[in-house]
């Protein structure tokens, strides 16, 4: 076994912290090491304990004085909408219909789907973001090209062939049985291969017939263990044209509810215009709000409530993600630079210990995933981020007066990008400096 020893400040999340000042949420090594062998964590701690316990001769990579989190997480976004990204559209149903429903007819293409999928696993790196929950386009080939892609990388992914049988261009439309077929071919073909998750992915209850509601409900039901991703309540209009469709439903959230697709493994892009009612149906079934901040800015959807959903009695399970092509930035450090924005305008905060915990360890949670990843435990996936809060002039004179780790990681949510991340580690590997170097 090859193992390597990263050195480095060391920044990892044991729980939500609860206050700016709460550092019983977090563990820091201001001179710490990770010892990773296997694509694993193996130790963590102090350098001095660390280095001792090495086998010798370990192959030592210094980063000081940059921190090591946990690799990013992103909770959701679209793979097939690279090139949909900065699209001029005065609302989501416009956005669809004008830009993003055209440009995922081309994954139809296996060529065009293969190209963008190298593309896409490029950016990813590049931001720091080692794991994300994403929609292919309703083409298996374009799952098939996301998957093989992520196992040639050997990245830890969540996709779905999107389900979508109505209200869309024929070239994007398949049928109840079509979706049903190729998405137990997706399962076969990639669920567990390497460290690939494929998930359950009709796209939202516009998009599918009852009776492809039903194949959903029949899949989940057969696979049990596979997440549930959809969207939920991001603009008025589009609630309005649900609550058409499904007469019978109480109201949107119902419509997945009746369908058995609410869930600890259900991700719900968007949540933003939740009733009580609603959110309490989230609550009970320990389903999973995603947040995704640029795109809700960026498409006008709104503000999403994320203390609200938080505190009540009954609090609903959140995450957060990019949200491309409706996002207008892969960098999780981004995304949570307009999350603080959206807060602030709710008279909230969010604290920076708070965006890095859900960068990380949170989202892990949010994915049932954090026996693997997220954090910086021995035992689970040596997937990384080396961070640089003086990585541009801008923000190397900012620095200048930075004097603790929350004025740290706040510099770096808000005047950070991709140009930040040093290094990104997936399953013990630097890749981003070989990215560059190519
Ligand atoms: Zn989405």
């Amino acid at each position: 076994m090859t193992s390597t020893l990263i050195r480095g400040r060391l920044l990892s999340f044991t729980r939500a912290p609860h206050a700016i000042d709460d550092s019983a949420a977090y563990s820091y090594e201001s001179d710490g090491a990770l010892l990773i062998g296997d694509g694993v964590i193996k130790a963590s701690g102090p350098y001095g304990v660390v280095k001792a316990a090495a086998p010798d001769g370990v192959t030592e990579i210094d980063h000081r004085p940059h921190l090591i989190t946990p690799g990013f997480i992103d909770t959701h976004l679209h793979f097939p909408q690279m090139q949909v990204m900065a699209s001029y559209a005065a609302n989501l149903l416009e956005w669809l219909n004008t830009y993003t429903f055209p440009e995922e007819c081309r994954f139809v293409e296996t060529a065009h789907a293969e190209r963008i999928a190298i593309h896409f696993f490029d950016e990813m790196i590049r931001h720091g973001t080692t794991t994300a929950t994403a929609y292919c386009s309703v083409h298996k080939a374009s799952a098939d090209a996301f998957f093989a892609e992520s196992l040639k990388r050997d990245m830890r992914m969540i996709a779905g062939k999107v389900m979508m049988d109505r209200n869309a261009p024929q070239g994007l439309l398949d049928t109840p049985q079509m979706s049903y077929d190729e998405t137990r071919a997706v399962i076969a073909d990639w669920h567990g291969k390497g460290r690939n998750h494929v998930a359950i992915t009709p796209r939202f209850a516009i998009t599918s017939t009852p009776e492809q509601m039903e194949v959903a409900k029949s899949l989940a039901g057969e696979f049990p263990d596979l997440h549930i991703q959809t969207h939920l309540s991001e603009n008025r209009d589009e609630i309005t044209f649900t609550c058409e469709l499904y007469p019978e439903a109480k109201d949107y959230t119902d419509v997945y509810a009746r369908y058995g697709l609410l869930g600890p493994k259900s991700l719900f892009g968007h949540c933003i215009h939740l009733s009580d009612r609603e959110a309490d149906a989230m609550s009970e079934s320990g389903s999973v709000a995603v947040f995704c901040p640029t795109s809700n800015l960026f498409l006008g959807s709104g503000l999403f409530p994320l203390r609200a959903l938080t505190r009540r009695q009954r609090p609903v399970r959140v995450s957060v993600a990019s949200d491309i092509g409706g996002g207008t930035s892969y960098s999780m450090l981004k995304t949570l630079d307009e999350a603080y924005k959206i807060l602030q305008l709710q008279g909230e905060r969010l604290n920076p210990f708070d965006s890095f915990y859900m960068m990380t360890r949170g989202n892990a949670e949010a994915l049932s995933l954090v026996d693997r990843i997220g954090t910086l435990e021995p035992g689970t996936d040596a997937d990384l981020t080396v961070l640089n809060m003086a990585a541009t002039p801008a923000m190397a004179l900012r620095a200048e007066v930075v004097n603790s780790l929350a004025d740290e990681l706040f510099l770096l949510q808000t005047m950070g990008d991709d140009r930040a991340i040093v290094e990104t580690y997936v399953a013990g590997k630097p890749v981003k400096s070989s990215l560059d170097a190519n």
